[in-house]
């Protein structure tokens, strides 16, 4: 772009809050021809609420909580008075004193659910975070672990009795999380987040355009391709489970394949993908990392300002003969 072009693109964009930095960033953006979204925070809103809370149906040969064996050390069941139940209290109470120590959306979102429900969360006396798998805690309601099926399979927990609730949930695009009290599955808990209504228009109208367009998440798959359905993305479009340390890794896959990828998103673990994108674009209140490490800033939380960049950069460099 000539001078006076990267001016005048500068200029319109940040009359919309689109800011542009550097003076090749307007070609880049005109040559992009892959849009890759982020989901929390980015097509969501990334405030999450607590949704459900299922407390698993006690058995004793399935295993979720076997009342009739006493192994002689302290555990859950030596606890449980007889008629006592496995309660949903129980199962949002664990989990919550196990993420108080956690600051991931996820946590906040299951301990003010349960003080909303006039649960006492108590702090827990020890605490362990696995990052893209969940938390590990030393809790008033014993050794509690929260998170996804990976990590119960390796604290030697099986997860599938909880299977019909898990889907269930992940159907309906929650993000479920398996509860486990000292070494017994215990329960499920499940977190939503809205999809933000600029969503869908943005990604009918980059698809119009003609560009390719994905979604990449840490979140499961079925969770992954129920937002995406929302939102207009193809199942096949969906990188689902990536770890936040990989989420360069797949822009780079996709871009080795020959593709200019934007990547855009709020830089909650995606800093570095942002950083690795042919054009890396930070959105709405993006945390300092993500401005710091992107080409384009949408000052606005509207997604159809990914358009709107797209078009001045076309405008703009389609004056130059
Ligand atoms: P995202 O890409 O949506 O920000 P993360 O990479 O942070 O997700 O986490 C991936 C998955 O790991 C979550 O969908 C959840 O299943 C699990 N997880 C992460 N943190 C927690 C937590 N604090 N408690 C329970 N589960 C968690
Ligand atoms: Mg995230």
């Amino acid at each position: 772009a000539t001078p006076t072009a990267t001016m005048v693109g500068t200029a319109i964009g940040a009359r919309t809050g689109v800011l542009f930095k550097g003076g090749d960033v307007l070609e880049r953006v005109r040559d992009t021809d892959t849009v890759v979204f982020d989901k929390t925070g980015t097509l969501t809103e990334g405030k999450m609420h607590l949704t459900d809370v299922v407390a698993l149906e006690p058995t004793t040969d399935g295993g979720v909580v076997d009342r009739t064996t006493d192994g002689g050390t302290e555990t859950l069941v030596d606890e449980l008075e007889p008629e006592d139940e496995l309660t949903e209290e129980f199962v949002l109470a664990a989990a919550a004193s196990a993420e108080r120590g956690s600051e991931h959306p996820l946590a906040r979102a299951i301990v003010d659910g349960a003080r909303e429900r006039g649960i006492e969360v108590v702090e827990p006396s020890s605490f362990e975070n696995v990052p893209g798998h969940g938390v590990r805690a030393k809790t008033s309601h014993g050794e509690v672990v929260v998170g996804n099926r990976k990590l119960m399979r390796d604290e030697g927990i099986d997860p599938t009795p909880a299977s019909d609730a898990m889907e269930r949930l992940e159907h309906e695009g929650k993000t479920a999380m398996l509860v486990a009290a000292d070494g017994y599955l215990v329960g499920v808990v499940a977190d939503a987040d809205e999809v933000k209504e600029s969503a869908g228009e943005a990604v009918s109208d980059l698809k119009a355009r003609g560009l390719d367009v994905l979604m990449l998440t840490g979140d499961n798959e079925r969770t992954a391709e129920a937002v995406a359905e929302r939102v207009g993305i193809d199942p096949g479009s969906v990188r689902a489970e990536v770890l936040p340390d990989q989420k360069a890794d797949v822009i780079e896959d996709v871009q080795s394949e020959g593709k200019r990828a934007m990547m855009v998103g709020d830089g909650v673990n995606d800093a570095p993908a942002l950083a690795s994108a042919y054009v890396g674009t930070a959105i709405g209140s993006g945390t300092d990392v993500a401005i710091e490490a992107a080409d384009v800033t949408l000052m606005r939380d509207d997604l159809r300002d990914v358009v709107k960049a797209i078009r001045i950069s076309e405008g703009t460099l389609s004056k130059i003969k």
